[in-house]
């Protein structure tokens, strides 16, 4: 079967784009890079794009944006396509995942799941700006509403959150005591908020999806003067893994083993998606090894025998050839070279290092004698610029 990718990581956040660039920047010499690509329909960013994060304390603090910065950076140099596409369903047909988005269908070998909490496109243009998330708990909330809410008399509030927000829902309601009028939008397995609408600058609806028993999506409109977003209700039932089966999740949380795997080998998931704590470094720290153990996967899937990965894995078996030294040796004329580096001349065709190919077929179809092309793989493998497929 023709696959697209070695790795698919859902999520472009902290915990997804560490995660593909570990599948990718593997150090070791004679190591070969998986291809991996990102989906997520907003980007690489994440929450943690939002505004300043504390690491560990006060004196450790950095602006989300200059850290994503930094991760995009890695993810345009290592040349990890992103694709900014919503995925809307995982299956498993023998050895390959296929995922589903909103486009189209892809195929891996593995995926890594980073959704993280909520998925709501236009989150950061309206704080402060007509949304209210509930980043601090209810008790903080309660008297900042009762400060608050006189001030909106009349107005029109939507509280979303998934199904703890009833608890908000009912502190919220004895606070208010008919101030403003209120809606209360529960976000579900069916419906699912889209992004903020606004006019003339100002938030004024929610545009929401619902998904029909015919698996239609139909949009419709909220209007709405305010939105509260109820963090802590998703922080206690997680929306973003809709896509996924209920074998994978509890509460809506992926659960994993000590090696951030499902029970479905080579389904991995990493950062706020598999529960508590909610924190940057923990979401990095979970996709590095995330991506790490589905490198790990994905290269003994390919190649038999796991991979070189010095410091960060003790190697387990001997794979090296002993002429060469490196593990390109492994290498059958079957498998099917892909180029990870769009931006390099080389002197046999680019189209046929597409991942589809086998180096039989490249043979046939260029005037170029066995010896060579393997030297050309062998410097494009150490350069990091190549993987090879199944
Ligand atoms: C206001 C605020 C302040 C915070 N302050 C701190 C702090 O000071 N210190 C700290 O350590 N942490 C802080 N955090 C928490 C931290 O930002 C998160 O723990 C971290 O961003 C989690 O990373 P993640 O990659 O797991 O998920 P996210 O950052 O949530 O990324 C998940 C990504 O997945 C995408 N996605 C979801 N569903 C799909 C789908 N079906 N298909 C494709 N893509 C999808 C989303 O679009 C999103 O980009 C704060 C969070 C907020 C909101």
């Amino acid at each position: 079967m023709n696959y697209d990718f070695d790795t698919i990581v859902i999520g472009g956040g902290p915990a997804g784009s560490s995660a593909a660039i570990r599948t990718r920047w593997i150090r070791t010499y004679n190591s070969i890079p998986a291809s991996v690509a990102i989906f997520d329909e907003n980007g690489i960013g994440g929450i943690a794009n939002w505004k300043e994060l504390r690491i560990t304390g006060e004196s450790w603090k950095v602006k989300g944006s200059q850290l994503m910065e930094k991760m995009k950076k890695d993810i345009e140099n290592l040349h990890i396509p992103v694709y900014k596409e919503e995925v809307i369903n995982i299956r498993k047909k023998n050895d390959f995942f296929i995922i589903n988005t909103n486009k189209r269908e892809y195929c891996s070998l593995s995926i890594v799941i980073a959704t993280g909490l909520s998925l709501i496109k236009n989150h950061k243009e309206f704080l402060g700006k007509g949304l209210i998330p509930t980043l601090k708990d209810h008790e903080y909330m309660k008297n900042y509403l009762s400060k608050t809410l006189k001030k909106d008399k009349g107005k029109n509030f939507l509280i979303i959150g998934t199904k703890p927000v009833k608890k908000f829902y009912n502190l919220f309601q004895k606070v208010n005591r008919d101030s403003v009028k209120t809606i209360l939008l529960i976000e579900n397995k069916k419906t699912r908020i889209v992004s903020f609408v606004k006019s003339k600058k100002e938030l004024n609806g929610v545009k929401i999806k619902t998904r029909s028993d015919s698996k239609q999506y139909e949009f419709q409109t909220i209007k709405t003067d305010k939105v509260i977003l109820d963090f802590e209700s998703y922080m206690l039932e997680n929306n973003s893994t809709y896509f996924l089966s209920n074998k994978f999740k509890k509460k809506g949380f992926v659960t994993v083993n000590n090696s951030l795997s499902t029970s479905e080998s080579g389904l991995f998931a990493a950062g706020d998606v598999i529960g508590p704590p909610f924190c940057v470094a923990k979401a990095i720290g979970d996709g590095i090894k995330a991506g790490f153990e589905a490198y790990k996967y994905t290269f003994i899937k390919k190649f038999g025998i796991e991979p070189p990965m010095y410091a960060f894995y003790p190697s387990k078996s001997e794979i090296y050839d002993k002429k060469t030294g490196y593990c390109i040796d492994i290498i059958t004329d079957n498998h099917k070279p892909k180029l990870l580096d769009p931006n390099i001349d080389i002197q046999i065709s680019k189209k046929l290092l597409d991942g589809k190919h086998t180096i039989k077929q490249i043979l046939k179809k260029n005037s170029i004698d066995s010896k060579t092309l393997q030297k050309i793989l062998i410097s494009l493998t150490n350069e990091k610029r190549i993987t090879f497929h199944i």
